[in-house]
């Protein structure tokens, strides 16, 4: 079975590049693993002697990292999906190796896995 993933590749790369604009507008790469993302560090004011705001920030900086790290998450799976059409294994089931659902892969192009298994894991 060849499958055609010319469409899929298009937009998992359109996606990669969201997500990395995303990533870059609030996170940063961690000095010590490239692939690693980790949130901005907030500019708190040092002369800013009000607690709300340094509390603000704190919480800012804590949302921040909740998103960075979600959207990692996502960043890699699209970069796995990548992997996986010049492999020639995309669209292939992780489970148990079948062929994942056309709809599915629309829905989601980085999908690891069929209706059956995604759904299992959740
Ligand atoms: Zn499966």
């Amino acid at each position: 079975m060849t499958m055609d993933t010319t469409k899929y590749k298009k937009l998992l790369e359109k996606e990669l590049k969201t997500l990395e604009g995303e990533l870059e507008s609030i996170g940063q790469r961690s000095p010590s693993n490239p692939n690693d993302w980790e949130a901005k560090p907030n500019k708190i004011d040092a002369l800013a002697s009000d607690d709300m705001e340094v509390a603000e920030s704190i919480d800012e900086f804590e949302d921040n990292a909740g998103i960075v790290k979600q959207l990692e998450v996502q960043y890699n799976d699209v970069k796995h999906a990548l992997k996986k059409i010049s492999d020639g294994t995309y669209g292939i089931c992780e489970n148990n190796g079948h062929e994942i659902e056309t709809a599915r892969l629309e829905a989601n192009p980085s999908a690891k896995n069929c209706i059956l298994h995604m759904n299992l894991q959740k």
